[in-house]
């Protein structure tokens, strides 16, 4: 039988769900509201217009890993871009990895820590955080050295919470697990605070970066930060040619003139505040701390307020974890769509749920 050949181990693996994109209002997926301003589309049109397509493109995507260094004050030689940063936590779980090793995760965070891991042949520890997703820094590291994990990925701010972990436990963490530690800052732009500066104080250090969340999510585009002696190892693993020249070019484009970035986040900060006090009027939902480019609340019944706006047009992101029963992640859309939401959400709605 063909299926003798298939790994057992992922036997009981589901594919990587995506919703249906024909949604009205999209606010499911963490990315940014707007699209490229035109005259920023027509510099980028000339710009592909260069483009050498019958030769492979840079394989360490070099002018891009340069501009990224400037735009995050490192140097390049710190930096890997991967094909989006879920690339660059395979080639993390791929390089370090050998079958049965432990990676240590935060319940909830981003479910692809897990997933690269189990592909990797590695076993996920999930260490579920406490009351208002807070995590118990002591408690984390005692259980990464007991279990002599050999990876810890967690985001900051979180994917889904939207909470954050403050950069003295950050540094704790750094300090008190005998492993790598990931610190992924896919959405570093609206939080402010990152760890990127301490990339070669500790060398068990990786930051991971993003494109998706900043206005190109279309093209593919994460990094993984570090330090040389890890970048020596993980260079091993990375697919050579792993960015396509289409998507280099696209973010040399964008990285030169990193205003484009700054004024969507401004916007994105702008409509999250705006959102956060519409949504704090109206009784019955729960706000967590929202520090990224997404609000999670908690309300009383997450599938019947999901479904009502559905069929309104609108999509958020539900989730089937017991750990988030009844929260939903609104991604900050723009002034219309969140409009939409709130109108959506009304009192008379959340009374009836
Ligand atoms: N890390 C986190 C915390 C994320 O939320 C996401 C995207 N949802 C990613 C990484 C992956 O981003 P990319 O589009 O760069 O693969």
């Amino acid at each position: 039988m063909i299926q003798d050949y298939f790994r057992s181990d992922l036997s009981d693996f589901k594919s990587y769900k995506v919703s249906k994109n024909d949604y009205k209002v999209r606010m499911d997926a963490n990315e940014c509201f707007s699209n490229l301003p035109q005259e920023i589309r027509m510099k980028i049109a000339w710009a592909i217009e260069e483009c050498i397509f019958n030769r492979y493109p840079d394989a360490g995507a070099s002018m891009v890993c340069e501009l990224y260094a400037q735009y995050s004050n490192v140097k390049s030689i710190n930096v890997m871009a991967g094909n989006g940063s879920d690339e660059c936590i395979q080639i993390i779980a791929n390089t370090f990895l050998n079958t049965g090793d432990k990676v240590a995760v935060q319940s909830p965070d981003f479910s692809m820590y897990g997933l690269y891991t189990r592909v990797a042949g590695g076993i996920p520890i999930e260490i579920p955080l406490g009351d208002e997703f807070k995590l118990d820094v002591d408690g984390f590291i005692s259980i990464v050295n007991k279990e002599k994990v050999k990876i810890v990925f967690l985001s900051n701010p979180n994917n889904p919470t939207g909470g954050i972990i403050k950069r003295d436990d950050i540094i704790k963490i750094i300090e008190g697990c005998s492993c790598i530690v990931v610190i992924d800052e896919a959405y570093f732009e609206f939080y402010g605070e990152t760890i990127v500066d301490k990339i070669c104080a500790y060398e068990n250090l990786i930051v991971l970066r993003t494109c998706s969340k900043i206005g190109l999510a279309a093209i593919r585009l994460g990094f993984l930060i570090t330090s040389p002696i890890l970048m020596g190892e993980l260079k091993k693993v990375k697919p050579p040619y792993n960015v396509n020249a289409i998507s280099q070019c696209i973010a040399c484009v964008i990285l030169k003139d990193s205003e484009i970035i700054y004024k969507n986040v401004e916007r994105i900060l702008l409509e999250r505040k705006y959102l956060w006090q519409k949504l704090s009027n109206i009784n019955g939902i729960k706000l967590y701390n929202a520090q990224a480019n997404f609000i999670l609340i908690g309300v009383e019944n997450a599938q019947i307020m999901k479904q009502r706006l559905l069929d309104a047009g609108i999509n958020i992101r539900s989730f089937t974890a017991i750990t988030l029963q009844n929260c939903l992640r609104i991604t900050i859309g723009s002034r219309e769509e969140n409009q939409c939401l709130i109108n959506n959400i009304s009192q008379e709605n959340i009374g009836n749920i």
